[in-house]
């Protein structure tokens, strides 16, 4: 069995390899050759912590595992990143666990590779600039993902915590962008793509600061009452995601389903428009928007990378069970 460390992975998995491994199990899923299983999540009763799982198969590439792990908030204070996660990866020949591979960095790694597909597939080849809502830890990943797809100029960005935005800047300086922070409606009225990914439980982005043409990636919402957008933006938008029962459940769609302005079958699998099978955006003037709710095969797939890269570099421990 392989160990995978946290730091073996950041040394070995990059943007680029995340992109290919997550397009191709959003492909599978959409083709049927890759499921996943129920979500288990439950608040342990214990410091306070969320506490879960997520698995899946692919059988096109062969990935079989899960990732668990969730949410301490209490780890903080003792210097420690208050999501945690591992990927535990099966042969699924034979059921023997294969690898333990450190999640931390490659949850991160993954989501972006999310926003990065469906900017990739959806956004207008001519956009130029990049709206960011939010500036936690994730959007530094999310952006950097971004601006390997689009020829972007500038990042125009807001956060609801101002203080944090200065950390963005300095990611999109090194991206060679310019960055401007501005308020939500000066990001809706510049951006071309909008990446979406806080913490927040009401719309941060509203239906009439939108441009025509604008692609939007809502990455925040992943759990039930968390909310970035405005459902009338959504009911606007043409919806894609990377998988349809988690977002009209847990996703930014789950908004505009229950209060019926949209039905399950407006919204398309990512997967389609990677398979040919949608176009995808049909015009320059369409408001394309991707509901990126996390899945556990995008761990399974990014897991798989680091413990072939990390067993090919000889960076990987081997551990007889
Ligand atoms: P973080 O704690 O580092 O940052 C949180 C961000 O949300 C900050 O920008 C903060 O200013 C903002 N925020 C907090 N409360 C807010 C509020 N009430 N209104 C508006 N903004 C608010 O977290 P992170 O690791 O960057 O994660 C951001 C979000 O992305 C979380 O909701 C997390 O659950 C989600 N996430 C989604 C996926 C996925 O696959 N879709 C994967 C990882 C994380």
């Amino acid at each position: 069995m392989l160990v995978v460390s946290e730091e073996v992975c950041k040394q070995v998995v990059g943007a680029q390899d995340a992109f290919k491994a997550v397009e191709s199990v959003f492909a599978a899923m959409a083709k049927g050759d890759a499921y996943n299983f129920p979500v288990i999540r439950e608040a342990i009763g214990h410091a306070d912590a969320l506490y879960g799982f997520k698995s899946g198969f692919d059988r096109a590439g062969l990935a079989l595992g899960l990732k668990s792990g969730g949410y301490w908030p209490g780890n903080m204070a003792k210097g420690l990143t208050n999501h945690q996660s591992t990927v535990f990866l099966f042969d699924p020949d034979t059921g023997m666990l294969q690898a333990l591979v450190g999640g931390n960095y490659l949850t991160a790694l993954r989501t972006a590779a999310a926003s990065a597909v469906s900017i990739a597939h959806l956004a207008r080849k001519d956009s130029k600039v990049l709206g960011m809502i939010g500036a936690g830890h994730q959007a530094g990943f999310q952006l950097r993902a971004a601006a390997d797809q689009r020829n972007f100029e500038k990042v125009v960005a807001w956060n609801l915590h101002q203080d944090m935005l200065p950390g963005l800047g300095k990611v999109a300086k090194e991206c060679g962008l310019e960055f401007e922070s501005c308020s939500q409606d000066q990001v809706g009225s510049q951006a071309d793509v909008i990446i979406s990914i806080t913490s927040a439980h009401e719309p941060l982005m509203l239906k009439d600061w939108v441009k025509p043409g604008t692609h939007i990636a809502c990455m925040g919402t992943d759990t039930k009452g968390k909310q970035e957008i405005d459902p009338a933006l959504v009911a606007t938008a043409t919806v894609f995601t990377d998988e349809i029962t988690q977002s009209i459940t847990i996703g930014e769609t789950q908004h505009a389903i229950a209060s019926g302005l949209i039905k399950q079958e407006d919204i398309t699998p990512i997967g389609d428009v990677i398979n040919t099978k949608h176009q995808g955006r049909s015009s320059n003037d369409e408001i394309t928007l991707f509901d990126g709710t996390g899945v556990g095969l995008q761990d399974l797939a990014v897991a798989s990378v680091a413990a072939n890269l990390a067993d090919q570099t000889g960076k990987a421990k081997k551990i007889d069970l």
